[in-house]
């Protein structure tokens, strides 16, 4: 397979008309997920199969619940026409509360990280039954979206995050963090076209040219595109008619959503097909999955060059497409590897301007092991029985000159600035309660920060 690829990418950059052009890469998705209105099913079965007839390979996210109720209903056609496609994973039941930030808000990392585990395996695992791949990537039900999730996603084998939302990013292109590819936050280079007003049409097709030309001038990178089958089935979300503002009715008591007439459903299916005939005829575009994807960025994990992690003296943040996280176990002398950020901030309690070298050299040989054995950060040293933060001892240890006692360095948190602000705003989701602001999860996010780094192309 490997070598497949990469006899394919030769051949590609040989061609002149694309050796010029840095490759640009196009990710269609659908969040499958409307297990109430029966003509969701066969929306997702139609966008299958005409995709398919247009040897356009895209992603469904599927959400554990819907693939019951396919099952259920006996809709072995939708399962099929969905298996021509790349499988992805969407929850277990989407918009039933509490929703994935709902219940994580209240946790730490590594209890949140099992909760995770805990409430969405079983839709992992039907997915896995009815398809029989493991699915290629994840993405959280509206913006509910928590680090937590990501140390859970990568136990199950998954790759990718991929969805759209405000709280982490780099640059509007795919970028790594927690260990997963995300395809998340790309801004203007997530191009829709309108379902329901064609003069919009042409607006769409502009939009989705400017954007490809806007990841080539960066030296390649990825637009996507994304859907929900419902969208062509109903006129409203199947989840805000019975889950709104936090509301919880049992089953019995749902409501189906309001149904798009047959003229408009044709339409919807024109608008749709002509943009995606559009992509199809775009210059040098390759269409990929999300199982497709990581294969054509650099490896997530690579030894940096020596110098570069002295950077972290003057600023924690990502250099040249390695992590804080990776800086830091470069200085402590560690093998390159997936580790997580700290699970707590930690606070500096020495006051001195300088610490006795035996006594750092304790504290670095310390974290080194923790690190080993815990594969994530600590959120301190010790020294003795005061403590340096994590951000102060990663300062420090870039800082050191390597004799004498060792001068001690505030570490400036740079990559915290990539997270997003305002939980209010960032988690306002028709589904959440009203006045939902999880500011924990971005204070989480925050810690997760030491392991962000924009993803870099082959
Ligand atoms: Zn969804």
């Amino acid at each position: 397979m490997k070598n497949v690829l990469a006899l394919m990418v030769l051949l590609w950059t040989a061609v002149p008309a694309y050796g010029q052009n840095p490759p640009v890469y196009w990710l269609l998705w659908f969040d499958t997920e409307d297990y109430i209105e029966p003509g969701s099913d066969d929306a997702a079965k139609r966008l299958a199969e005409e995709l398919t007839k247009r040897g356009v390979k895209a992603t469904f996210k599927i959400v554990g619940e819907k693939a019951r109720v396919l099952e259920q209903r006996g809709r072995t056609d939708v399962l099929r026409a969905l298996a021509a496609h790349d499988i992805g994973y969407h929850t277990d039941f989407h918009s039933v509360h509490p929703a994935p930030a709902e219940y994580l808000s209240e946790m730490g990392l590594i209890d949140g990280a099992a909760e995770f585990a805990r409430r969405e395996q079983a839709g992992l695992r039907t997915l896995e039954r009815l398809f029989g791949v493991t699915p290629s990537c994840y993405g959280q039900p509206g913006n509910s979206w928590a680090p937590q999730a990501n140390l859970a996603l990568r136990q199950w084998g998954l790759r990718v995050y991929m969805d759209d939302g405000g709280q982490v990013g780099w640059d509007q292109q795919p970028f790594w963090y927690g260990g997963l590819l995300y395809i998340f936050n790309l801004g203007p280079h997530t191009v829709r076209a309108d379902l329901n007003d064609p003069s919009k049409l042409d607006e769409a097709k502009r939009k989705f040219d400017a954007a490809v030309e806007s990841a080539r001038h960066r030296g390649g990178g990825v637009v996507h595109t994304y859907y929900h089958p419902t969208e062509w089935a109903t006129t409203e979300f199947w989840d805000g008619v019975n889950f709104k503002w936090g509301a919880n009715p049992e089953r019995s008591e749902w409501k189906g959503p309001q149904k798009r007439t047959p003229e408009s459903m044709a339409q919807a299916y024109r608008l749709f097909l002509e943009f995606v005939d559009h992509a199809r005829a775009t210059p040098g575009l390759r269409i990929v999955t999300a199982r497709e994807i990581p294969e054509y960025f650099l490896p997530r994990d690579a030894a940096p060059p020596s110098g570069l992690p002295r950077k972290l003296a003057d600023g924690l943040d990502a250099y040249d497409g390695f992590s804080a996280a990776d800086l830091l176990l470069s200085l402590l002398g560690m093998e390159p590897q997936v580790v997580d950020g700290p699970a707590r901030r930690g606070e500096t309690t020495w006051a001195e301007a300088r610490i006795p070298r035996a006594a750092f050299e304790r504290a670095r040989k310390d974290a080194a092991a923790f690190i080993s054995k815990e594969k994530r950060l600590p959120d301190g040293v010790w020294l003795g029985s005061r403590r340096l933060s994590l951000a102060d001892f990663a300062a420090t240890l870039a800082g050191d000159e390597g004799s004498g006692a060792v001068q001690v360095r505030k570490g400036k948190l740079e990559f915290e600035k990539r997270i997003g602000t305002n939980a209010a705003k960032q988690y306002n989701w028709v589904i959440h309660p009203q006045g939902f602001a999880p500011e924990s999860l971005l204070e989480m996010a925050k810690l997760q920060a030491w392991t962000l780094k924009p993803a870099k192309l082959r």
